[in-house]
């Protein structure tokens, strides 16, 4: 394949990389804790205040990297970069809107890309097989060439002849089908609607954004391929990778990833060319520990925040709200009542919203939750089961959204 060509040529022993990624994976934690000891003791990245992390116990006590951190210290790396030594560079505007350059040794870009070949392989996949890609395009030639070059093909499934584009990418026959959720989900819609025919990929994957589980199924549906979810960044790459039966395992034995509800911190021991110690991602995830051994560590994403494409209360499956209704309810509440609040409501199941408040006197939390049952109804046509629940410590969980998806139900 011409891929794997253009890997061997760049010098990158992928299949070398991805035999190392399944081994750590297969040891007992505490011997893949060990091996990490062993790599960081090597490599000895710098954390944000500049000192040398050649322990786990090092690492854990360091202090937060910020992105602006980064950003300054790779502007002053690269003013006394070393020629001749070859790096490869990523470059993204991020989702922050601030820009970041990422560095990476051949060593360094072959394990990233062994990590995504590792998560692909348990999907029946291997890396440079065609890929359908629903991303923005770019059409200069040397984003064809690369295109080529790396068997993909890239729709954006917008304007008037976007269905036209989408089933001409289909009927190319990819392998598989990845891009951002938000335009799978519009490229599923728009196949949908023209009732057209076409091959169906392995698998969909969805990046870069959040998806709820109905969207999933919908995507699923609309491409008769079974969906797996990615969780990356730029800077690592694939972090989280969804398994066959609906988890999303952390899937790089490298990196050290601490949850939390106010952000997520990641650490690559194995990062020479950039030091990453403890790096604030941006988002907020919580993990949880599964009994699923099939990809990656049994360590699994349950919870993610600071991504969502869209925030839909589901009233059934089929009937969705945008969540901005409960804070104008809540709004009107506040002023025809004078009580002024802040809440959290989320989600479990099916038209039912649980709205955490941390002010509202007890006596007032019913005639609340009637309040918002009532408008929501006249608003909506439909009638949602509303809890309270007042009182102080119900805040802690988001504080970032005034609205949370938890729905977990299959469809
Ligand atoms: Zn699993």
């Amino acid at each position: 394949m011409i891929t794997k060509a253009l890997y061997r040529f760049l010098g990158l022993n992928i299949d070398y990389w991805c035999r190392e990624v399944a081994r750590l994976w297969s040891l007992p934690s505490e011997q893949l804790v060990l091996e990490r000891e062993a790599v960081l003791a090597e490599t000895g990245p710098l954390n944000a205040s500049g000192q040398p992390v050649r322990t786990l116990a090092q690492l854990s006590s360091s202090s937060v990297l910020s992105k602006a951190r980064l950003i300054d210290r790779f502007q002053k790396a690269n003013a006394q970069k070393s020629p001749g030594k070859r790096y490869f560079s990523r470059h993204t505007s991020g989702t922050t809107g601030q820009p970041t350059e990422i560095i990476l040794s051949r060593a360094e870009l072959s394990r990233l890309l062994a990590v995504r070949d590792y998560c692909f392989r348990h999907h029946g996949i291997s890396l440079g097989e065609s890929e359908g890609r629903l991303w923005s395009e770019h059409k200069g030639i040397k984003s064809r060439v690369m295109n080529f070059l790396l068997n993909r093909r890239v729709v954006c499934p917008t304007g008037a002849d976007a269905v036209t584009r989408v089933l001409e990418l289909l009927r190319w026959k990819p392998t598989y089908l990845y891009g951002y959720s938000s335009l799978l989900l519009e490229a599923a819609r728009l196949i949908n609607e023209s009732g057209e025919s076409f091959p169906s990929p392995k698998l969909v994957v969805c990046t870069a954004e959040t998806i709820l589980p109905a969207q999933k199924a919908f995507i699923s549906k609309v491409f008769n391929a079974p969906v797996a979810e990615e969780y990356g960044s730029t800077e690592f790459d694939i972090i989280g990778f969804e398994c066959s039966k609906g988890h999303r395992h952390l899937v790089n034995p490298w990196l050290v990833v601490e949850d939390g509800p106010e952000r997520c911190l990641v650490s690559d021991v194995s990062r020479k060319s950039q030091s990453l110690v403890r790096y604030d991602l941006g988002d907020s995830l919580e993990l949880s520990t599964s009994q699923c051994g099939s990809l990656g560590s049994k360590q699994v994403i349950k919870n993610l925040q600071g991504r969502t494409i869209n925030r839909f209360f589901y009233v059934s499956p089929d009937k969705k709200v945008h969540s901005s209704i409960f804070s104008r309810i809540i709004d009107e509440y506040s002023h025809q009542y004078n009580e002024m609040f802040s809440f959290l409501a989320t989600q479990e199941h099916y038209g039912e919203l649980a709205l955490n408040i941390d002010a509202v006197r007890l006596t007032n939390a019913d005639d609340l939750s009637e309040f918002v049952r009532i408008r929501f109804e006249k608003e909506c046509g439909t009638t949602i089961r509303v809890t309270v629940n007042a009182g102080a410590g119900q805040m802690q969980a988001g504080k970032r959204n005034y609205f949370i998806q938890k729905l977990t139900e299959s469809i």
